[in-house]
């Protein structure tokens, strides 16, 4: 069976059992502070689970992008080793949120694999959760004795904690799971070893392929445990694993998924898959890789130097480092592999498709500048080697080498043995630890329950609307951090308080307590679909009504500069071309920040055109019309711009401006009249294919030009009120070079005089020609006399010495004869007399100078010049 078809036929089963099926959520998550990828299946249902939201239908099932690289889920070290771990990975799923329960999810699990996938019930088995004494959590005997009907007892194993009881974080949802293995070794091997005592054994042939999680309990703070009033299923099947177990084979590199790209590999690198250890890893690491990385940009975020962007990179890199280390090459290669990814995964994620030109470049940017990097550090690694004595190196130089420039340990060990040298791996674990406690210090935070004060309330926001509302708390709670150190979270009955998102910034205000006190709301955020105000204190008295007041000045500049957003959008892609997508934005009170697809700097001439065709919309005037619960399809009809990466609800709320449509929800000026003027800033790359435009609007605008009319106001004042300062400005450059001109040919007069001067000045001591004396002159003019006497004299014996601005210098020349003939030394002689002038210095033997910062000492120093002849 196909992939494709093993996808199409889990999603049809499903919608048969009354399943809505919905598209893979972006991988990247948005308003989760706790996650940066999509983790599992469940996580986009987060907010349903938590009963922040309802869904429209109870019953959903899909295949959801995965990505487990960082947190509580890190395969990223297993990958390429195993042969079924992923990065990426497609999680088959259906959920039930306060519907079906264990009975049908047990059922249905049983009945797709077995009937409708065909596989054979004697390579399964399946675990049950076996209870905790420790935190009396009791054993799951409701799921053990659904399986008992339909499995024989002998193929139902007990689970521990670990593997079988399910929990979202540290709080919140939480239950029991059981899990479905399969033993797909050869029958010689089983009767070997009996499948039984393997499930679980990370053995590569008896694999967990659907874990089925059964939430019916809510963990709280301090960690007992509360039934949850509706009970959910949440079951998570890996589509590569059960590719390979219908597809008859061991690995889920041998099924269709990847095959097309290993092959790609094999030719691009004239390697063969299959032959030698290490280069089977390099090439499961690359065919792995190149798909996380291909699809986080496509879900619009790429590689970066911080956060979930970073994460990005260091999957990249380490797929660079396999080829490079193991495959040998040494230029990219790895964006040639996305044209195959395209072709094999394009249909089921057209997203790949639309944006192939995009993340192509974007990889071979990467590859290129991270081999760059690489060979850096081998030039690093040879100066840490040289300046090593013995045949370690310290960890702290090894580890130094991976903090700061990205060199990977494993690398610098190969490269180190190449060389018969090793490095000290206890030091560098040291270092790492200490690294690793350092950030997870600065990143601790406590939080406490919710304490409710209003049950079953549903948060309103109506902040598009008004910015003051008479509010009643219904929750709050503590956090604790080491960054922001103690802050309260606030949720209300409703809110006109913008929660940050869709780029633009969360408001800030006020609540005005009836008591006449005010407590400052600092930020909004939004969390699973709930609105949260942060705070430093709490009203005092917590059940009264109060005003939550929204700080207008703030709210209108950054609406300002939302709107502005909007039509620079439509500008870009009428000015540069419709290739122009969106791939971030930020939109602040002070500035607006836009990144776009687009392949070549944007010329001057362009930009001129960009900001007019954003002002004339301004001063068109043209009003806001906004509609909200609008159908998707609705909207796409209308020709509004939907982005890559962005979650839709079924409903959007759509905002127009004259031809610019956008789906949004962020808070908009009611007419681009208000916002008086548009101007950009700057324009410059932040990765190859990607431009990004930072501008001002309104009040910015004005300061901004305030500021410069100030500034030509001072410059006017300084050219003495010039009547066309920039004509003087001119001029002044002008005498100014002149000027300059001047001097060095007075300075060369000066300097020949002195010179002619000097040779009278000679005294014959010993047959040496010797002259000691302070002059005034600078160091190429002192060095050109110096010089200059030399062609005509010989035995000189030179010193001279200078004063400027609180600073000594000495020079000597020593000529030739005297140097071999008599063993005199510049350089001896700068270094011993830069003593009284409080410096030092050196030089060759025939010419040598010397600095201090006692001039006073120049004359000591010029006759102490005489001892040395
Ligand atoms: P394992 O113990 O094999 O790592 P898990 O317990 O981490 O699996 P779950 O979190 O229960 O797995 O995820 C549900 C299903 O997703 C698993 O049964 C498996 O089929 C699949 N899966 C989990 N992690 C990966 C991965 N890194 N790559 C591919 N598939 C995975
Ligand atoms: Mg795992």
């Amino acid at each position: 069976m196909k992939s494709q078809d093993i996808r199409t036929k889990f999603l049809n089963f499903f919608e048969s059992k009354k399943h809505s099926i919905v598209p893979s959520a972006p991988m990247v998550l948005k308003d989760d502070p706790t996650l940066m990828f999509v983790n599992s299946g469940m996580a986009p249902f987060k907010e349903y689970f938590l009963g922040n939201a309802q869904p429209k239908n109870n019953r959903i099932s899909d295949s959801q992008k995965c990505l487990r690289v960082s947190g509580k889920h890190n395969d990223l070290e297993e990958v390429g080793y195993d042969t079924y771990h992923h990065t990426l990975f497609e999680m088959l799923g259906n959920w039930s949120f306060g519907d079906y329960f264990k009975k049908e999810a047990i059922a249905w699990a049983w009945e797709l694999l077995t009937e409708v996938y065909g596989i054979d019930k004697n390579i399964l088995y399946v675990t049950v959760f076996e209870g905790d004494k420790a935190d009396g959590t009791p054993m799951d005997n409701e799921a053990y004795d659904l399986w008992k009907n339909i499995i024989p007892e002998d193929r139902i194993l007990m689970g521990n904690k670990k593997d079988n009881f399910w929990e979202m974080g540290e709080q919140g949802p939480c239950g029991p799971c059981s899990e479905i293995h399969v033993d797909i070794r050869s029958e010689e091997e089983k009767s070997k070893v009996d499948g039984k005592t393997l499930v679980n054994m990370d053995h590569p042939h008896v694999v967990e392929i659907w874990n089925l999680v059964f939430m019916q309990y809510n963990r709280k703070a301090d960690g007992s445990l509360e039934n949850l009033p509706n009970k959910h299923i949440d079951t998570g099947m890996g589509f590569e694993r059960l590719c390979m177990v219908l597809q008859g084979v061991q690995s889920n590199y041998d099924t269709d998924v990847f095959t097309p790209l290993i092959r790609e590999i094999e030719t691009i690198t004239k390697m063969k898959y299959g032959k030698l250890e290490n280069i089977d890893i390099a090439v499961r690491v690359i065919s792995d890789h190149v798909r996380a990385v291909a699809f986080s940009i496509a879900d619009g975020q790429l590689p970066s130097n911080t956060g979930a962007g970073y994460v990005i990179r260091r999957i990249l890199r380490r797929a660079v480092r396999y080829g490079f280390t193991f495959l040998g090459k040494k230029e990219p290669f790895i964006y040639r592999l996305v044209d195959v990814l395209t072709k094999t995964m394009g249909k089921a994620f057209p997203e790949l498709k639309i944006q192939k030109q995009l993340i192509e470049n974007v990889i071979r940017e990467e590859e290129t500048s991270f081999l760059r990097t690489l060979d850096q550090g081998l030039l690093l690694l040879d100066g840490v080697i040289s300046s090593t004595k013995g045949k370690e190196v310290s960890g702290k130089r090894a580890f130094e080498l991976y903090d700061t420039y990205g060199f990977p340990k494993d690398l610098t060990a190969l490269i180190l043995n190449e060389k018969g040298f090793t490095y000290n791996e206890q030091e560098f674990e040291a270092e790492l630890k200490k690294q690793k406690e350092r950030s997870r210090s600065a990143s601790e935070t406590s939080t406490e329950d919710w304490t409710v004060l209003l049950e079953d309330c549903e948060e309103e926001f109506v902040g598009y609307d008004t910015l003051e509302a008479e509010v009643k708390l219904t929750r709050y709670r503590k956090v604790t951090s080491k960054k922001d150190g103690e802050m309260y979270q606030m949720v209300f009955n409703l809110t006109p308080f913008y929660a940050e998102g869709g780029g633009q910034v969360g408001d800030k205000g006020y609540l005005e307590v009836p008591n006449g006190d005010v407590v400052y709301i600092i930020d909004t955020k939004k969390e699973s679909n709930v609105i949260i105000h942060f705070s430093k204190n709490l009203p005092k008295h917590i059940n009264e009504t109060f005003k939550a007041v929204v700080d207008a000045k703030q709210r209108f500049r950054t609406e300002c500069n939302h709107t502005a957003t909007h039509l620079l959008h439509q500008a870009l892609r009428e000015v540069l071309g419709t290739h122009v997508e969106q791939k971030g934005s930020a939109v602040h009170s002070k500035y607006l920040r836009f990144d776009f697809s687009h392949f070549s700097k944007v010329t001057v001439d362009q930009l001129r055109q960009i900001e007019d065709f954003v002002n004339r919309r301004i001063d068109g005037k043209l009003p806001l019309e906004e509609r909200r619960n609008v159908p998707v399809a609705d909207a796409m009809k209308q020709g509004a711009m939907a982005l890559f990466g962005e979650k839709y609800g079924d409903a959007v709320r759509t905002i127009r401006f004259g031809q610019s449509i956008e789906l949004c929800g962020g808070t908009h000026v009611n007419n681009t009249g208000d916002i008086w003027h548009f101007k950009i800033r700057s324009e410059s790359a932040v990765a190859s294919g990607i431009r990004r435009i930072e501008a001002i609007t309104s009040d910015a605008v004005k300061d901004f030009y305030f500021e410069n009319n100030r500034s030509y106001y001072e410059m006017k004042d300084l050219l003495n009120n010039a009547k066309h300062p920039v004509k003087a400005l001119q001029s002044l450059q002008e005498e100014n070079t002149n000027l300059r001109k001047q001097i060095e040919t007075l300075l060369k007069d000066k300097a020949k005089n002195l010179k002619n001067e000097l040779i009278n000045e000679l005294e014959d001591i010993n047959g040496v020609q010797f002259l000691a004396k302070k002059v005034d002159l600078d160091p190429s003019g002192i060095k050109d006399v110096a010089f200059g006497m030399g062609e005509k004299h010989k035995n000189l014996f030179l010193i001279f010495g200078t004063a400027t601005e609180g600073k000594a210098l000495l020079t000597c020349y020593i000529s030739k004869e005297l140097v071999t003939e008599r063993g005199l030394n510049a350089g001896q002689v700068v270094r011993d007399l830069g003593k009284f002038i409080q410096g030092g210095g050196g030089g060759q033997p025939f010419f040598a100078t010397a600095g201090g910062k006692n001039p006073a000492g120049i004359t000591e120093a010029l006759s102490a010049a005489k001892n040395y002849i």
